[in-house]
């Protein structure tokens, strides 16, 4: 008989893509899955989970959390490969490198990202590949300019240079420079097209929000889509779409039925993040998103804003002090309808828009655990799949258990998967697939962080493995695995 490294033993197998949902042992060695078995196996080291459900690791398409501390946050929450898509970093290469030699708990896998090539070509910016390199410069103008179609064909050469060097597509933040000449935007989704890997944009501004936009945002991604054929992600469509996701959603679901490839992805909070300085929280302008001040609260700092004063004093102070945007009230069921709307949309992927932990002691450690208080972030960072399995299956019944594996596996993992052949052995659970595989309590698995206690891991997560071995075992974080590798489009 085979002796397997590891068996997991009598636990609710699901594995989205052959429909199988059933009591399984299931056997691994050497880093992937060899048996999914009726049948008991016998194995090096033999773990019960009766009663829990087994299932492929959860995928992140959308974490900027991207450090060690941020991942084991993560890794509570169910997810073993932690993917950032959106911003993405330039140029890969060095992104990559860093997280090998730093160790990650976590896979990790990168984009391209188109806007610090724009601020390389009109800025001069020297990019580094940290995140930092797009944040630090947010706020300058020049890079958010219309750009001469010299200037554009450069910054379509630098992408395509970083396609080359294993980029998981590219990441168009096109919503930090809503005044870009709309045929830009379609230049970068046609180099998409010609390589084969999708695009993941940050939406410019919908026509209801800003009558002024040069194009509505959720136009321009679909028609990119069936103009140049490429296979476009819409990120985050709760957030950019707040109250108006069914219009939004509409159309992603018209190009679709005419052949056009445009996926979506949301998290379950009304609330978004950004710089209490960014253009759209002036206070003249709150309106058009039916905001008030109110709707404003400092990370770190208790309540919301009190008034118009209180926002602009604030704005004045620390433009870019991270502040929570309550687009919508989660405690309203009617409000919350349209977030749930974006979740349950055909084939919507569950992805976090995970940020990075910010030190308020001003002294970051990522190497520290359990986090100080002095770590917050958004609780979507550390929260959102234990939320989505507690409400959406749950509390609500919107959608099935199975489903909801399935939107945080499989789905995520095609997403990604056309031109990325490593992902084909991702988002699956199956002999032959990589040995990622998160244990959950079904009946208990929830988040607990809060907008106060914003990095309050997740709960109900038992076990947590990548590549064969445990990140997260008896629902204790192991700060001594660092079993994470890259994926790579090459
Ligand atoms: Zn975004």
């Amino acid at each position: 008989m085979t002796t397997y490294d590891l068996v997991l033993a009598n636990g609710r197998v699901i594995d989205p893509e052959t429909g199988l949902d059933a009591v399984r042992d299931v056997g691994v060695t050497g880093g992937a899955v060899r048996a999914v078995s009726e049948t008991p196996l016998d194995g090096t080291t033999r773990v019960d989970v009766t009663g829990l459900v087994v299932c492929p690791g959860f995928i992140d398409l959308h974490s900027h959390s991207v450090d060690v501390a941020g991942q084991r946050l993560q890794a509570l929450d169910g997810v073993t490969t932690v993917l950032e898509l959106e911003a993405g970093c330039y140029p890969v290469g060095a992104a990559y490198r860093r997280a090998g030699l730093e160790g990650r708990p976590l896979n990790y896998g990168f984009a391209t990202s188109w806007a610090v090539a724009r601020m390389a070509v009109l800025l001069g910016l020297e990019p580094t590949g940290e995140l930092s390199d797009f944040f630090l410069n947010i706020g300058r103008d020049a890079w958010q300019r219309p750009a001469e179609r010299a200037a554009v064909d450069r910054i379509v050469g630098l992408l395509e240079r970083d396609l080359a060097d294993g980029a998981l597509g590219i990441g168009i933040l096109v919503g930090y420079a809503p005044r870009i000449d709309p045929a830009e935007y379609l230049s970068v989704a046609g180099l998409a097209a010609r390589t084969g890997l999708p695009t993941y944009t940050h939406a410019r501004e919908l026509v209801e929000m800003d009558p002024g936009t040069p194009v509505d945002g959720a136009e321009e991604i679909v028609r990119a889509a069936a103009e140049t054929g490429a296979h476009m992600h819409y990120c985050h469509v709760n957030s950019t779409s707040v109250r108006h996701v069914d219009r939004v959603l509409g159309l992603v679901e018209r190009v679709r039925a005419e052949g056009a490839r445009v996926t979506t992805e949301a998290y379950p909070y009304g609330a978004g993040m950004t710089g209490v300085g960014a253009a759209f929280l002036a206070p003249e302008l709150l309106h058009r998103r039916g905001l008030t001040p109110h709707s404003i609260g400092l990370l770190g700092a208790a309540g919301r804003l009190s008034g118009e004063a209180a926002l602009r004093e604030a704005r004045e102070r620390e433009p870019g002090a991270a502040a929570f945007v309550h687009l919508l009230d989660e405690d309203d069921p009617a409000q919350f309808a349209f977030i749930e709307r974006a979740l349950a949309f055909p084939d919507a992927a569950v992805a976090t828009d995970a940020v990075p932990l910010l030190w308020r002691s001003g002294v970051a450690d990522p190497l520290e655990w359990p986090l100080p208080p002095a770590a917050v972030t958004h609780p979507r960072t550390a929260g959102t799949y234990g939320r989505a399995l507690r409400m959406l299956v749950r509390e609500q019944g919107v959608l099935s258990l199975p489903e909801v594996v399935r939107r945080c596996t499989l789905v995520p993992a095609d997403v990604v998967g056309a031109g990325v052949p490593a992902m084909r052995r991702k988002g699956r659970l199956q002999p032959g697939a990589d040995a990622d595989i998160t244990v959950f309590d079904p009946a208990a698995v929830t988040d607990r962080a809060t907008y106060d206690d914003t990095a309050r891991p997740s709960a109900g997560f038992t076990h947590v493995i990548v590549g064969g071995e445990f990140v997260v075992r008896d629902a204790h974080l192991r700060t001594d695995a660092f079993p994470g590798r890259p994926v790579r489009a090459n």
